[in-house]
This record gives structure tokens, sequence and C-alpha cells, in this order.
């Protein structure tokens, strides 16, 4: 059996550490928000490591990092490994930084061997897959996907006033010939990403590593629930409209529509709530709340809608309030490319580490990179399923083994070749 080059986690563990520097919080978070100081601190580090390297490195229009190592046939398409440098606001150290530093290290490795792939190979750092104050998430992916254009970001400021087209520039994009960003199908052979899990499942079944099957759809909507604001004294209780308790009913039973559906690939969340007039001594005329709801499967989410719009008739008819819904997100799940979910599985095994297939429930720039090309990701198991704070951690050994599968899962594609 041949020997499999490895990935050295000393290494690996270093440039986390480097790059975990960034943005670095008094509470040992990371605040790495896209195009602020931290975050064009760690972009300049990255290109530091990549020229180092040799690598042909190039900052695309939408300001996405590239880095390219020759094939011994440049007519083939590239394929591309990355992942994202932003964080959340007092975020971790790993969520997007881990599948750059897993990438650098493939990079590194392959120079220092000399291995020469056929394909060329590109390692990207995609620009804002984190939600950020310009309200742009997966903004580098989209831009390579052609999925946003330049009149989607032209008057686009932050709640400063900061001109999303500045920051664009600053971080070495061009606003002005954005859409030259875009990449064709036939660029690519394929591409793989590395990420954290975010969730406890690899944990639970202590499993190194994930394979992932498919990218959650998402749906999103705002929920306007109108009844009547009136005297909190003098309204009688029969006679009231009330708005916050009309909502408070409705998202006890989109609670219950999921929990009472049988698929465990299926999460509901009201995360935000405003109530008008929001005192004391008024019954509430008006509530806001948003709706998040993801799963693999699309069918899933239009039945439960369709079940919580029966329930929620009910609720408004017996409250004698009104709804107003929109809809602010709605993206299809997204496959992972079969081939590339048995190569990754293929190389776990023959290196001797146990991988689960799993379906992911947090977005990803992979999602948008499947339009393009054959697309996999691979998870690392998150120390008690916590991310999006400072206490987000990955085991160094689940990492190196991660790594391995990366690199040979790479390696592996080259020798195969197809994909466009
Ligand atoms: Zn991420």
């Amino acid at each position: 059996m041949k020997l499999l080059p490895r990935v050295d986690p000393k290494r690996i563990q270093q440039r986390l550490e480097e790059l975990g520097r960034y943005g670095r919080n008094e509470q040992g978070g990371i605040d790495r928000t896209t195009f602020t100081k931290a975050e064009l601190a760690a972009r300049y580090w990255l290109r530091h490591e990549l020229v180092a390297l040799h690598l042909d490195v190039r900052i695309d229009e939408a300001a996405n990092i590239w880095a390219r190592r020759k094939g011994r046939d440049e007519s083939l398409p590239v394929i591309a490994f990355g992942s994202h440098l932003d964080s959340v606001p007092n975020g971790g150290m790993y969520d997007g930084a881990l599948g750059v530093v897993l990438a650098l290290e493939v990079m590194t490795v392959l120079q220092e061997r000399g291995i020469q792939t056929v394909h060329p190979l590109e390692l990207v750092s995609f620009s804002a897959e984190e939600p950020n104050p310009f309200g742009l998430s997966t903004f580098g992916s989209r831009a390579v996907s052609g999925k946003l254009k330049k009149k989607d970001i032209l008057s686009v400021t932050d709640s400063s006033g900061r001109r999303l087209m500045d920051a664009l520039k600053e971080a070495g994009g061009d606003p002005q010939r954005f859409e030259d960003a875009v990449r064709k199908h036939d660029d690519f052979s394929a591409f793989l990403e590395v990420h954290i899990e975010q969730g406890k499942r690899l944990l639970e079944y202590e499993i190194p590593v994930g394979v992932v099957t498919g990218i959650a759809g998402i749906y999103r909507e705002e929920v306007r629930i109108s009844g009547e604001a009136n005297h909190a004294g003098t309204t009688a209780m029969h006679d009231r409209r009330d708005a916050l308790l009309t909502a408070a009913e409705c998202i006890l039973a989109f609670e219950h529509v999921i929990k009472n559906y049988l698929d465990q690939d299926v999460a509901g969340t009201v995360g935000q709530f405003a109530v008008k007039p929001n005192a004391t001594n008024i019954i509430p005329g008006e509530v806001i709340f948003s709706v998040d709801l993801r799963s693999q499967n699309r069918k899933v989410i239009d039945e439960i809608l369709l079940v919580w719009e029966i329930r929620m008739k009910e609720i408004l008819r017996s409250r004698s309030a009104v709804v107003h819904r929109r809809v602010i997100l709605d993206q299809f799940p997204v496959g992972m490319c079969k081939e590339l979910i048995e190569i990754c599985e293929e190389t776990s095994g023959i290196l001797g580490y146990p991988s689960l297939l799993l379906g992911s429930m947090a977005g990803h720039d992979a999602a948008h990179m499947a339009t393009l090309t054959r697309t996999c990701m691979i998870f690392v198991p998150s120390i008690d399923g916590k991310s999006h704070c400072p206490e987000e951690k990955s085991r160094i050994e689940d990492i190196e083994k991660t790594g391995n599968v990366l690199l040979n899962s790479i390696l592996a594609i080259d020798e195969r070749g197809g994909g466009v």
C-alpha cells in the first residue's frame, strides 16, 4: 500500500492560534466581522502565508482570496477548496478559519513534498460568509456563483453609513467590475470545504470525520400580528384583541407542529420579537416576530408551514387578530455530490478513521459553490456542539484526521478526474 501524505498537526495548531489573534476580544471571543480592521489584518496574514508558499495569489472583484497551484495539465478544470475568515461578533476561532487553515496546510504539504497534481488547485477564502453589518451573508460565494449582482450592492451601507462599495475596495475588491468575480461552471472540477460541525452528532457517536450529504434549506419570514392597543385597566378581558397573546400562541403552535414532525433534520426558531407600543399599561396592539425554519427536505418545510397556517388561522379567529406574513428568505436545500461523498468516505476509511454521513443545518459557502461544480463538505466535531461563541473548539486530533481526509480526497479527485 502506498504511503499517504499527512498534514502536520503542530503547524495547524500554530496557524490556528496565529489567526485567532486577529479580532481577539477581552472575553476570549473573536470579533472579526467582515471588512473590519481585524478581518483585513487576517486577510493580510493569509496572503502573506500563501505568497510564502510561492502560490499565485489573486484577489477577485468581490475581495475573495484565491491561491493557485499549477497542475501538470493547466487546461484541466480546477479542484478548489477553502472556507472563510470572517466571524460573527464575539464568535470563536474555528468557524471558517479552520477550513482556511486546513486548505493552507494542504497547499503547504504538497509544496513541501513536491507532489504534482494533474489538475490545477485553488485555495479560496470567501468574503463575508457570516451575517454582517451590510446584511449580505455568503457574499463572496454568491458573487462567484453569479447570484449577487452589482445592482444588489450599489447602495448598501451599514448602520453607520459606511458604504459597502468603499469597504469592498479597501479589502482589495473592485466594486465597479463586481460581476467579473463570476466563475464559469467549466472552470471547476470540484469544490471541498472543511468546517466545524456546530452540532453534537459527531461527538455523541465519537466519530472524528463527518461527510456532509446536503445543506439544509432555510426559510425565513417576518410575521406581523395586529390586534388593538387599548387601556390595560378599563378594557374587559373578553373584549381584548391582544397581539402579544396571539403571537405567543402562534409561536407555541409553531414549536408544536415542528416537534410533532417525525424528521430529525428539521429545526424552527423565533429569534426576533418586537412588541408595540411596549408599555406596561397598554394592551399590545402589534407584534412582529421572525421565523426561521430549516430542513434537508423542502417538502418538510412546506408541510410544516401548511399545518402551522391552519393552526394559526384558528388562533387568529379566536383572538380577533390579523396577520401579515412576509417571506424574507427561501433558500432551497442543496445536495452534495454523490461521487465526492463516496471519495471522502472511502479516503477516511483508507486512513483508518470512522466517518459519519450527516446533513448540515447551517448554511455555508459550499451551498453556492454546489450550483457551479461538484461539491462536498467535511465536518470536524465541535466540543459540546458549541459555535458562534468564545467557547467554540475542536480537538486537534480530530482536526488532524479531517485534514488528512481533505488532503487525500483532493489527491483522489485529482486521480479520478471528471466533474465538468
Ligand atoms: Zn462558517
